[in-house]
């Protein structure tokens, strides 16, 4: 299978090289050419447990791509993810028999691919890898996850059992979702609630669990986002995920970072905010629901973005 890793940044560069050497027939595709260039010279540096190691894959700048793939697996930021898709369609990489695979964070993915190609082509799925950019071509890959996939309507075939067969001899621990849609909403919960208050406080989650009434500023963010999440069909529990987030506030699970939204704030990048407190308003507006913390949220990561 011709597989195309679209946004080869920290988690495409992790997905596409474990796919790369799993014998995968694979590219990355991505706009930073100092970091194609680097992953073309000299491979891409993987750091490790303190320890380096260096590994050889195929990279290519998006603009200059144009073969038609089976797979494309879409990991760019969500802000740049449609003009990616046109592109790709334009280019050619994108036919009619092309799947593809969005692992980004974030909701409304599925509607805005289900815009441009045939329901067959469109696959959701959420990881619980991470992973780091150190630089051009350096990655800092440590921990476990799995991906967690699926159509958004939750029919399968086969093409999806190829497709675990393939994450798995890639190691990438392969998951064959019946609701793809409660999975990736209950992550979106997750980031929702924690990247945007860690964000405003500039606090790390465990600092932000710390505060005596942090349950009073999540618990009607999540009966929010649980509501305007059941017009989509997610089937969301207040109770499991306020006992999930006090769980993550532990130094052994999460509680000593700072989401990813907040690093990307002191990094001085734009957010991921508009598809996740802001799709949530977005839907909230479709179904007539109120999302007042949803929205000022939004507004308040706006104004710290630079
Ligand atoms: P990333 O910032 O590492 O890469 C995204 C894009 O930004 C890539 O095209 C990359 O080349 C480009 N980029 C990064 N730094 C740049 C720079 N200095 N100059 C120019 N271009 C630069 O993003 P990511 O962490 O791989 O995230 C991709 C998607 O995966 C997002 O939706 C994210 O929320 C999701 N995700 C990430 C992780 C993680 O641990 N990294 C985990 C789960 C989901």
């Amino acid at each position: 299978m011709k597989i195309a890793i679209a946004g080869a940044g920290a988690m495409g560069g992790r997905i596409g090289l474990y796919l790369t050497e799993s014998g995968q027939d694979v590219i990355l595709l991505d706009k930073w050419q100092e970091h194609v260039e680097a992953m073309n010279n000299k491979g891409i540096t993987v750091h490790s447990y303190g320890k380096q190691t260096n590994h050889k894959v195929s990279a290519r700048h998006m603009g200059q791509y144009h073969e038609p793939v089976d797979l494309i697996i879409l990991l760019t930021k969500a802000l740049t993810a449609e003009e990616t898709i046109d592109q790709l369609i334009q280019q050619g990489v994108i036919t009619q028999s092309t799947k593809v695979m969005s692992i980004m964070n974030g909701l409304g993915h599925g509607d805005m691919l289900l815009k441009k190609l045939d329901k067959e082509q469109v696959i959701l799925a959420v990881t619980m890898w991470s992973a780091g950019l150190k630089g051009p071509g350096e990655l800092i890959l440590e921990g476990t996850g799995n991906i967690e996939f699926g159509y958004p309507d939750g029919h399968k075939d086969e093409f999806v059992d190829q497709l675990k067969e393939i994450l798995d001899q890639a190691r990438l621990n392969g998951i064959i979702s019946d609701d793809i849609v409660t999975s990736i909403w209950n992550k979106a919960l997750v980031n929702c609630c924690f990247n945007t208050y860690c964000s405003v406080t500039n606090k790390r989650i465990g600092e932000f669990g710390a505060y005596e009434k942090a349950d009073e500023m999540l618990i009607p963010l999540v009966k929010e986002i649980i509501e305007v999440g059941a017009t989509k069909g997610a089937k969301l529990n207040l109770e499991a995920t306020m006992d999930k987030f006090h769980k993550m506030y532990s130094p052994e699970v999460v509680g000593l970072h700072y989401p990813s939204m907040t690093q990307d704030i002191h990094n001085g990048r734009k957010t991921e905010v508009d598809f996740l407190t802001g799709a949530v308003s977005r839907f909230g507006d479709e179904a007539g629901i109120d999302t007042p913390y949803c929205d000022i949220l939004t507004h308040l990561v706006h104004q710290i973005e630079k």
